[in-house]
């Protein structure tokens, strides 16, 4: 059993597509998407919207109210450590590697 969800889109219902068009000959509409939410929509971006593009037409419509709610005020750091690492190619030739590692400060040996 599946719960249905309205697409988010705010132009979602003036896409000019037959999957939006609804109503009898002298009275049609064209009407915001409704799908069911199945398990890979549930756990994705998707259960808010029909396709990318309605995605996208929310986001350049609220952008300014997302960045408000989640200011970001400071850079963010990531600790890591640059090891060159030996390893060796398709021909069995050694050859280095600069490889990035997380590093854990919080972390007890
Ligand atoms: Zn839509």
């Amino acid at each position: 059993m599946s719960d249905y969800q309205w697409c988010h889109g705010p132009s979602c219902h003036k896409r000019k597509t037959t999957t939006r068009v609804r109503g009898v000959k002298g009275s049609k509409v064209l009407r915001t998407i409704k799908f069911a939410v199945n398990s890979y929509r549930a756990n994705s971006i998707y259960k808010y919207f029909c396709d990318q593009t309605c995605m996208h037409d929310f986001i350049r419509e609220h952008i300014e109210e997302f960045v408000q709610l989640h200011p970001r005020t400071e850079c963010l750091e990531t600790p890591i450590e640059v090891e060159v690492e030996t390893r060796t190619d398709y021909f069995g030739n050694p050859y280095k590697q600069k490889a990035i590692r997380e590093v854990d400060n919080n972390s007890n040996p």
